[in-house]
């Protein structure tokens, strides 16, 4: 039998995060011709591992979403009914471990669409979204560039639920979630949106490099302009990373105000 080569993994890995793509609803930013250099999914150790993973993954569900027709989204969709979806919702086993769900919080027609990992645990407390010391910070960062959390943004996450000790979320929970995210993405049609960290930045551009790298670029998600920054956690850690930040704020800030003069 003949081996496939370490190129030949790749590409086929490449081929299925494409269909992951439309399976998530998604529109990367990215040239997906050509496979990057190196593409291995978090917690996978190779092409082939990852490759295996998601195409178990996506095979499945793929399947079980031609069957169960009734969870294609509504046509008349709205903000509440898709939170009220979320604070049910079973698809995952982050379900059992909740004590509530997040499914964002904010302005119904906000310019900016804000995108983090996952709740914390005063997230899960609470319900909401970016409560805890993250968020208060990550409030500041807003009132920097004028921007009023209640106004003009909507907070929420790409995964709705906590993962337990904090932990990445897995692929099959992000791909059991997207839809939700996609579904708010397609009523607040906001001007921009600003990732937050690692997990949204890789799962929204597609890209696996780091925050360092990919940070000072403007992506494209379903057709509105993404800017990544740093996580506001990891910042707090660590204030070496305040200066890219505000580098990335302004330029959310030209953004958005680019996009408000040309519609
Ligand atoms: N970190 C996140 O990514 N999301 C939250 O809601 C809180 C902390």
């Amino acid at each position: 039998m003949k081996h496939s080569t370490k190129k030949e993994e790749l590409k086929k890995y490449w081929e299925i995060l494409c269909s992951a793509e439309a399976y998530l609803q998604g529109g990367w930013s990215v040239d997906v011709s050509d496979p990057p250099q190196q593409l291995y999914p978090p917690g996978t150790r190779s092409a082939t591992q990852g490759f295996d993973q998601l195409r178990s993954h996506f095979g499945e569900k793929a399947q079980e979403k031609t069957l169960r027709p009734a969870e294609q989204s509504p046509t008349f969709d709205s903000l509440d009914q898709i939170s009220a979806e979320i604070r049910t919702c079973q698809k995952c086993r982050l379900a059992g471990n909740r004590i509530n769900a997040v499914p964002g919080d904010g302005a119904p027609n906000p310019k900016l669409m804000i995108i983090g990992e996952a709740p914390g645990a005063q997230e899960d407390s609470s319900g909401h979204a970016f409560v805890g010391r993250a968020g208060q910070y990550l409030d500041k960062w807003l009132q920097a560039i004028n921007l009023d959390r209640t106004r003009d943004v909507f907070i929420g996450n790409i995964i709705k639920c906590r993962p337990p000790d904090n932990r990445d979320p897995l692929p099959d929970e992000t791909a059991a979630c997207m839809p939700y995210l996609n579904r708010q993405l397609d009523i607040i049609q906001p001007r921009a949106i600003l990732t937050l960290g690692r997990i949204s930045t890789h799962i929204l551009t597609g890209t696996s490099d780091g925050i360092g790298k990919l940070h000072g670029r403007i992506y494209r998600f379903r057709d509105t302009p993404l800017i990544p920054t740093y996580h506001p956690s990891g910042v707090l850690r660590n204030p070496v990373y305040r200066k890219p930040v505000w580098d990335d704020l302004q330029k959310l800030q030209r953004l958005i105000e680019q996009q408000e003069a040309g519609s």
